[in-house]
């Protein structure tokens, strides 16, 4: 809100508190999704650390009533919460992959419908909100100091808020928090009629009931700034006469061919097909590659940059190798953190760490007694406090089975939801080196040949040595 960088001090560091908003779930979520999710995880590491698990809430909505539900659902045959319940699992789903944390508390937004209607009673009771036809609407020049976070004049916001002609609304930038429903649309009886809400009202609602009327920390993508958000701080700063949120954090647009990658601009690429197309290592690429612009600048995203982090990781596993993990995560890279999530400044020190601990471990090669590599170890455990490194270098390279199972069972039109096919086990990989083996040295060569095409054809690459055979995975 004030535009700048600001030090940050808890209202109750007993009691930190952060909310993000979470997603519409009424589709696959793109990449330029996740930058929030994947950010503000980073930033829920970093408050946890300092305050202790146990004093931060961080609450991450999910918004399962709106109108884009509601065509999807039309469109589909089902009803809005099958659409909401399938495209939550594929989100949660595409989260855990990123190796995100599940928050604190993950509020529906169909879960409070009481809260929502007793808010708008009380701002109608303070004469910021009215009834029209069956809505409410805010009252927008009943607040005084209404656009103080987007800081925009009142006429670019009228124009902004791209508001529908409505000959209900006594100002042009008042915006709907509650709206009919026809009978066969979803809706909830309300003093109104039956009718359903604002997606700005859920959140108000939602951070009322899970964090209080002062929130330390509200975050999300910078096109929440406005309207979502200013109207949000409209809705609660109004209902509550107190400051709604102490700190706002936006990150900035993930950029693909040019222009932010979203829906209506018809460049997306979905977190789902991008796992699919990196395989196993995909998803640790995609979140390391999501941090390696700061928050706050646009990330452009390709392909390449994906295969770039792979590449790093590939390299940062290797160099970890037989290490443990440092009880401590280095001070340089906290340091980083602690200064505006700076995620570029933190990687960069993580490299230092790697060349460094490469360097020991060729110094020692051949050596009796391998002394302890402390820059592998410390690389480890900054990999793991940033949420990368979650499997054994052994998993890394030799692959892990994922298994993608559907959500539910529920078959949408053009949707994508198949199994990702199966990484093929180790037990299974080795049995058939086994067979193999036994084959070649049964003078069977034409069944070792088969097996060793067979296990290329899946992608894995056999090293043969004079005592043993070595196998890894291709890329
Ligand atoms: P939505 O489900 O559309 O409300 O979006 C979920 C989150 O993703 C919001 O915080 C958006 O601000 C954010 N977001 C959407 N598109 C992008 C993008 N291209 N880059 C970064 N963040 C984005
Ligand atoms: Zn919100």
């Amino acid at each position: 809100m004030s535009g700048r960088k600001e030090l940050f001090e808890p209202i109750d560091a007993k009691n930190v508190r952060l909310y993000v908003c979470g997603p519409t779930v009424y589709d696959y979520a793109h990449i330029g999704n996740a930058r929030p999710y994947v950010v503000f995880d980073i930033l829920f590491r970093m408050l946890r650390r300092a305050y202790g698990d146990a004093h931060v809430t961080y609450a991450r909505n999910i918004t399962d009533i709106d109108d884009k539900i509601m065509a999807r659902a039309v469109k589909e045959g089902k009803t809005t919460a099958e659409i909401a319940d399938y495209y939550t699992g594929v989100y949660h789903h595409d989260l855990d992959r990123l190796n995100v944390l599940k928050p604190t508390i993950e509020p529906k937004a169909t879960d409070h419908l009481p809260e929502m209607i007793a808010m708008m009673q009380v701002l109608i009771g303070k004469g910021h909100a009215y009834e029209a036809e069956g809505h409410v609407l805010f009252d927008v020049p009943s607040m005084k100091d209404y656009g103080k976070l987007s800081h925009r004049p009142m006429d670019e916001m009228i124009a902004g808020a791209r508001v529908e002609v409505a000959p209900y609304k006594k100002n042009p930038q008042d915006f709907v928090m509650w709206k009919p429903s026809s009978d066969d649309q979803p809706g909830w009886d309300s003093p109104w009629g039956r009718g359903r809400p604002g997606w700005h009202l859920e959140c108000s609602s939602m951070i009322e009931k899970h964090l209080g009327e002062t929130i330390d920390i509200h975050a999300g993508g910078v096109d929440l700034v406005f309207p979502h958000h200013e109207n949000e701080v409209a809705q609660s700063e109004c209902a509550h006469g107190e400051t709604f949120v102490k700190y706002w954090m936006h990150n900035g647009y993930l950029v693909f061919g040019g222009g932010k990658m979203s829906k209506s601009e018809g460049n997306i690429q979905t977190i789902d097909g991008l796992l699919k197309k990196f395989g196993y290592k995909g998803g640790e690429a995609l979140r390391l590659m999501l941090l390696t612009a700061h928050y706050r600048q646009p990330l452009d995203f390709s392909d390449e940059i994906v295969i770039e982090q792979r590449r790093r990781l590939d390299r940062w596993y290797r160099v970890v190798m037989g290490t443990f993990a440092s009880p401590k995560v280095p001070e340089e890279v906290i340091q980083s953190l602690e200064d505006d999530l700076n995620t570029p400044k933190a990687i960069a020190a993580m490299e230092k760490l790697a060349d460094k601990a490469k360097r020991q471990k060729f110094a020692s090669m051949g050596r009796v007694g391998v002394p302890h590599n402390r820059a592998a170890a410390d690389l480890r455990a900054a990999c793991n406090f940033l949420g990368l490194m979650e499997m054994s270098p052994d998993e890394w390279f030799k692959g892990r089975e994922v298994v993608q199972k559907k959500p539910n069972s529920i078959h949408l039109s053009g949707s994508k939801a198949t199994v990702i096919k199966d990484v093929p086990g180790e037990a299974e990989i080795q049995r058939m080196i086994d067979e193999r083996y036994k084959a070649r040295s049964e003078g069977d060569y034409e069944t070792a040949d088969r097996i060793r095409i067979e296990l290329e054809e899946i992608g894995v690459i056999l090293e043969d040595s004079p005592t043993a055979t070595e196998w890894r995975r291709k890329d």
